[in-house]
């Protein structure tokens, strides 16, 4: 044989599952762009909110890396739509001037007033009633009010609020009037955490009023300066703002199509939507998800997997606020569920793939490929634990599949001795969500972990066993934008 023959027969020669994974094993090791990919989508857009100019960019530059690494059918799929959409800048701080210089470490509500530009104000404290508020009132023009409750709003259509009550309503919009620079709380730790809501809020009706909560030792210093009686300056810059809606929102979608089955499916996901408080970038909520799973497409087409099934890679949106990609994507494709063997998702920080928890009798079939990365990390071992009740949530996108029967796996985070556990609870949706805390070589093990028990599931004689479906259904309601939507099918 000439070696081009010899190159050609080799070439023809069917690959068998193994030799793919050990492919795929070898480029990790040597070559993993997991990292990388991590490193550019945090620094090129930083945190990704639902709704913001961010995500939009960072779901194309997506789609362009799927498309690098050779899959097909990259496209975004709608979920449904935002009544307004909100952007942060990357030039948000806050501090104490005077008495004494400090930085604090702090948040504000997503989809709340910005500042537009920086606002220098006197730090006073929230009046207790009617007679304070008088003393204080004109301190209070302009002034960043320290707070240690939530204001009172009355609710259209809510039942007459106590006497109590009515009066600190009265009060808090009493202080709203007078202009105020805004409010200020205290985290009860040092981690401030970043939520908020949407709802009710358009960009030309929302709330105009600020607020921000800053880490529990900055308040301490704040109100030890207050106490001795000083003059206290506070300074905010909130570099946000929000943006004309409705905005659609997507999933982002990619494939390698199957050889003998490709309508029977695989799905390795991670969600691509981020909380944005200032200086986190939602690296491990869930930009290191978003990344495994790419990195987990590159190395399957790098090593010319060719699965039976199809293997679909969905990055999720509209996670943080309620799994609204997913749960859209099962009732729009509600007729293909019975064709998805599984649905994986790493959504926990950046550990390593410690395992899945799922019916015992969907163990054998992922309990090979598991060998296979333990084998190829054996520092990193990994377990399967019985779940039998599906109905138990664990607050990410597989519950949306497992409540139609369909086998969804939580990736199970796990640290190691040798490369260390990163601190979830200190991460997600706080100040931390930064590459600081991302943990490389698990980025590494991650990947393959998607890699090598995706593709043994997608090349097995048959589906994973399915749970049997819950009694209820997935609402369209419950899904912003989506009842639009499938009107428009
Ligand atoms: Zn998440």
């Amino acid at each position: 044989m000439t070696l081009v023959a010899l190159a050609l027969a080799l070439s023809f020669a069917p690959q068998s599952t193994d030799d793919v994974v050990a492919k795929m094993i070898t480029e990790a090791k040597t070559n993993s762009q997991a990292m990388k990919s991590l490193q550019d989508l945090t620094s090129k857009f930083g945190p990704r909110l639902t709704s913001s100019s961010n995500l939009e960019k960072a779901e194309k530059w997506m789609m362009d890396q799927f498309k690098r690494a050779g899959c097909t059918n990259v496209h975004l799929e709608a979920w449904g739509s935002i009544p307004v959409g909100f952007d942060r800048g990357r030039s948000s701080f806050g501090r104490m001037n005077k008495p004494v210089a400090r930085q604090f470490e702090f948040t504000s509500p997503s989809w709340t007033e910005g500042t537009k530009g920086a606002m220098k104000g006197l730090a006073v404290v929230c009046p207790k009633d009617k007679t304070e508020l008088e003393s204080a009132k004109e301190k209070l023009k302009g002034a960043w009010v320290v707070m240690d409750r939530q204001p009172r709003r009355s609710r259209p259509g809510a039942e007459a609020p106590s006497a109590e009550v009515q009066a600190q309503i009265d009060l808090d919009s009493a202080i709203d009037a007078l202009g105020i620079a805004g409010r200020v709380y205290g985290s009860r730790s040092e981690l401030v955490i970043t939520s908020g809501s949407f709802r009710d809020k358009t960009f030309e009706k929302h709330p105009m009023d600020r607020s921000v909560t800053i880490r529990k030792s900055d308040m301490d210093a704040l109100k030890a300066s207050m106490a001795e009686g000083k003059s206290v300056e506070l300074e905010f810059n909130l570099d946000q703002k929000f943006r004309k809606g409705p905005v659609v929102q997507h999933n982002v979608i990619a494939e390698i199509k199957g050889t003998e089955k490709p309508d029977e499916v695989v799905i390795i996901s991670g969600h691509i939507d981020s909380w944005d408080g200032p200086g986190a970038v939602g690296a491990s909520d869930n930009g290191t998800g978003s990344c495994t799973a790419l990195e987990a497409a590159r190395l399957l087409l790098k090593a010319g997997a060719k699965p039976k099934r199809t293997i679909r890679f969905i990055l999720w949106g509209g996670e943080e606020q309620g799994l609204y990609g997913s749960r859209s994507y099962v009732i729009q494709h509600e007729k293909e569920m019975d064709k998805i063997s599984a649905v994986f998702v790493d959504d926990g920080g950046s550990n390593y793939i410690g395992g899945y928890n799922g019916h015992p009798d969907m163990k054998p079939m992922l309990q090979k490929g598991m060998d296979q990365v333990v084998a190829a990390f054996p520092d990193l071992p990994m377990r399967y634990t019985e779940r039998a009740n599906p109905r138990t949530q664990i607050g990410s996108d597989q519950d949306s599949f497992n409540a139609v029967g369909v086998p969804g796996f939580f990736t199970l985070e796990t640290g190691s001795e040798k490369y260390g556990t990163q601190d979830y609870n200190f991460i997600h949706h706080t100040q931390h969500d930064t590459m600081k805390y991302v943990i490389p070589m698990y980025m590494v093990q991650s990947s393959v972990a998607h890699a090598v028990v995706g593709l043994q599931v997608a090349n097995a004689d048959t589906m994973l066993p399915r749970y049997p479906k819950f009694e209820y259904k997935l609402n369209p309601d419950g899904v912003p934008g989506l009842a639009e939507l499938l009107l428009k099918k």
